[in-house]
């Protein structure tokens, strides 16, 4: 590996002192830094109005590490999803999940994941390394490209449900938010911006300080605290006590409404019980709950609720006028479908 810099790990600031330190003017820099944003110029001779010798210079100083999508795979509902091999080595995965009217991105923030939910294929890879910002915006671009491509229209929502724990790797999946909303990068609205976490109150917290404009997605999937470590160990150490105040204190500082994620299991969440907690637990702050369907990535030992179970979820749901939608899983197929990605090939 090159032991030059990651001309992509600069800000734009940096970029700009370093042609200001080898007496170019700053201009130079953000001329620079808009071709490897905007542009996704991937070696510096394509960077045409800048000069031979000058890009010269910045080949002797840095590389321009980008991820090239290895393979991809098209499922027969549209969906397609990338493999994307990282400047490493490494690879993750990204979705493209097309409808009538919008064009979804689901990115990965993490190669694996920190955390151990027991149903979920991407758990089993544990984390081997956070995605740069680069990493994670270029995912971004990728689609944003097949989407013109195949569909003929740009890239619409993006969602961080592929691999990994965003809220694990905060600062980068922040920097890659700022680039893809910022008028230099993609100037996407925020607004079409959703981030998942499996629930980690003291950054929801942060997210909340932070005064983000994008929308929040919790992985809540039992709202009885004893359930809730079985499926997510990890919700031992932070609670679903810690979770609703984390929650609270997000709504009050956003004002924006939460969707919680939920899977019904047979066995597991499938209780008038487990039903009355998501209830109580949906006052604490607004929200929606979007029921996933459960794609199954093992040998059974998890397996989706029966219709009538799900159906009286809806039911109480909608009783207690807690808005409530059922999310069908696309690119099964292919695995690409929620919680499947795991680097088959
Ligand atoms: N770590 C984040 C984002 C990645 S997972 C989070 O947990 O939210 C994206 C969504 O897929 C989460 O709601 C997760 O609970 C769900 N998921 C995981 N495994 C799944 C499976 N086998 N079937 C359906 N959804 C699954």
């Amino acid at each position: 590996m090159s032991t030059k810099r990651d001309i992509r790990a600069l800000s734009k600031e940096e970029i700009i002192l370093f042609f200001e330190e080898v007496g170019q003017k700053a201009f130079r820099g953000k001329q620079v830094y808009e071709w490897l944003w905007s542009k996704g110029a991937h070696t510096f001779d394509e960077m045409t109005n800048i000069s031979k010798e000058t890009r010269n210079l910045l080949a002797a100083h840095f590389v321009i590490n980008h991820i090239a999508v290895d393979y991809f795979q098209k499922s027969n509902d549209g969906t397609i999803k990338n493999a994307v091999k990282l400047h490493d080595g490494l690879i993750v995965e990204s979705v493209l999940i097309p409808t009538k009217s919008r064009t979804t991105a689901c990115v990965s923030s993490q190669v694996g994941c920190s955390l151990d939910c027991s149903f979920c294929a991407t758990a089993r890879l544990k984390r081997m390394r956070n995605l740069n910002p680069d990493e994670i915006y270029d995912q971004v671009v990728a689609i944003n490209k097949e989407s013109n491509l195949y569909f003929n229209r740009p890239l619409s929502n993006i969602v961080f449900m592929g691999m990994g724990e965003p809220l694990m790797n905060y600062k980068n999946v922040m920097l890659a938010i700022e680039k893809i909303t910022s008028p230099e990068g993609l100037k996407m609205s925020p607004k079409r911006i959703t981030l998942s976490t499996s629930g980690v109150p003291k950054m929801i917290k942060m997210l909340a300080d932070d005064e983000v404009k994008f929308n929040l997605a919790v992985s809540l999937h039992s709202a009885i605290q004893e359930t809730r470590e079985e499926i997510m160990p990890f919700a031992k150490k932070f609670t679903l006590d810690d979770l609703k105040e984390s929650l609270i204190y997000w709504y009050d500082k956003t004002k924006r409404r939460i969707s919680y994620e939920y899977i019904v299991w047979k066995g597991i969440n499938d209780s008038q019980e487990a039903i009355d907690a998501l209830v109580r637990f949906c006052c604490y702050v607004p929200c929606k709950v979007n029921i996933i369907e459960y794609n199954p990535i093992d040998d059974g030992i998890y397996q989706q609720a029966t219709k009538e179970a799900i159906e009286k979820y809806i039911y109480t749901l909608e009783k207690n006028r807690i808005p409530v939608t059922v999310r069908r899983s696309r690119g099964k197929d292919i695995d690409a479908a929620c919680g499947q990605l795991a680097n088959k090939q």
